[in-house]
């Protein structure tokens, strides 16, 4: 199925862009192609529709799945420990570069009003900011998560699904009648999802022609800005952060790793869905890399639910992108937003093919941005899910090769 869609949405950017770059040159013709606009406005609208659910359903799989660390004690912490702290690496590359290539700046689609929660978010002080982060009233993590789930104030729906999420996991048999549920919620709303992304074609179709008939070639020089930043970024991440981890902390040769790992790698290339490589992951570790069973059936499918290094960087260069196309600054108050956001937004996206899009929107919506913006972005994510979706999975293998040093010997644990 998927398939046929992204050939679709293939041949909507292969028509997108000539018809925009037309309206762009003869403004007279644009009425040729502004009815399909239409089409851009609904598909922005499904994306709105999908944001809280996907967010609530998505995110509390991704954590309660964390649930068999209590079985594997402190390799569970390590692990968790371990991917939070390589999320983190990445989405610092991400932000570096993407703060100093600055690929957006001058792509002029137009200017976009910020939201007044993210406006009041600007002038924030570091002193204010925990505080502000925290408690403020409009913006506070910490709220009633009803209203917050009404509101879409993310950070509010994110703190309080994690604290659940990890109830859950915590009261043990009592959880899981709702753990089973929410797995079950979860996958319908990625059916939904799946129709909704069926008006993609239509929908990149028209937010490109309207981007481009705006912006015309500054458009276009700035994706390709955008795809090269993001492409760096994901590879410093993957060819020098990564091995310096798996050199210094599983103390491995980085080559030996990198030339064990080349299977998965191409497939996750391939397929573009981590969860579809594990099954080779797993077999590359242990058989190429000397990982234990019982440490590379925990790490990997846990690494593949809940640890994307690629996918978060993605959507923090995403975002901070699509703020400077539309010439709206964002503060360094707004930028930890997207940082936390961003971490929590690849958690929470499925191992699957443009999973990280949907989540996206969390990360927009956050700090304001427009969601028109993922049109745009839209033309040139399948391509870069290729590379991110390939650095998940070495960061998954990274982890599995460095927590084998921490293995606890005994029998092989229970996995689901
Ligand atoms: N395709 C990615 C993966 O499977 C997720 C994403 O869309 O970023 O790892």
């Amino acid at each position: 199925m998927l398939k046929n869609l992204t050939a679709w949405i293939g041949l909507a950017i292969v028509l997108g862009v000539p018809a925009g770059l037309l309206s762009a040159a003869h403004p007279d013709l644009s009425w040729l192609f502004a009815w399909t606009h239409i089409f851009g406005d609904v598909f922005v609208a499904a994306l709105k529709m999908l944001l809280v659910p996907v967010i609530l359903t998505s995110l509390l799989v991704g954590v309660t799945s964390v649930g068999d660390i209590s079985k594997m004690g402190r390799l569970g912490g390590r692990a968790t420990g371990y991917y939070l702290l390589t999320t983190a690496i990445a989405i610092f590359i991400g932000l570096i570069l993407v703060n100093v290539i600055q690929p957006g700046v001058g792509a002029d689609l137009g200017t976009a009003q910020m939201t007044e929660q993210a406006q009041a978010g600007m002038g924030l002080t570091p002193d204010t900011l925990i505080r502000d982060f925290l408690v403020d009233k409009n913006r506070g993590a910490i709220r009633n998560p009803f209203q917050a789930l009404a509101e879409g104030n993310v950070l509010g729906i994110i703190l309080f699904t994690l604290l659940l999420g990890t109830a859950l996991v915590a009261i043990g048999e009592a959880g899981q009648p709702v753990i089973a549920i929410v797995k079950g919620l979860d996958k319908a709303v990625m059916r939904v999802v799946d129709w909704v992304l069926w008006l993609a074609p239509l929908g990149v179709f028209a937010l490109l022609h309207k981007s481009l008939a705006d912006g015309g070639f500054a458009a276009v020089k700035a994706l390709a800005a955008y795809s090269a930043t993001v492409t760096l970024a994901l590879a410093i991440h993957g060819f020098v952060a990564l091995p310096l981890l798996v050199r210094f902390l599983g103390r491995m040769s980085p080559r030996a790793w990198l030339r064990g790992i080349r299977a998965p790698m191409a497939v996750a290339f391939s397929t573009a869905s981590s969860s579809a490589t594990l099954p080779v992951t797993i077999e590359a570790c242990e058989e190429n890399l000397d990982v234990p069973g019982p440490v590379a059936s925990f790490v990997l499918p846990l690494g593949a639910t809940m640890n994307m290094d690629g996918t978060a960087l993605y959507e923090a260069v995403a975002a901070l992108f699509v703020a400077q196309a539309y010439g709206i600054d964002l503060s360094l108050g707004q930028q930890l937003v997207v940082f936390f956001t961003a971490a929590a937004a690849s958690v929470g996206a499925a191992g699957i093919p443009s999973a990280g899009l949907v989540t996206m929107a969390m990360v927009f919506q956050a700090v304001g941005l427009p969601l028109e913006g993922i049109g745009l972005i839209l033309a040139v994510d399948r391509f870069l899910d290729m590379f991110r979706t390939t650095v998940n999975v070495m960061g998954d293998t990274s982890a599995a090769v460095i927590l084998k040093r921490f293995a606890p010997s005994g029998p092989a644990p229970v996995t689901p």
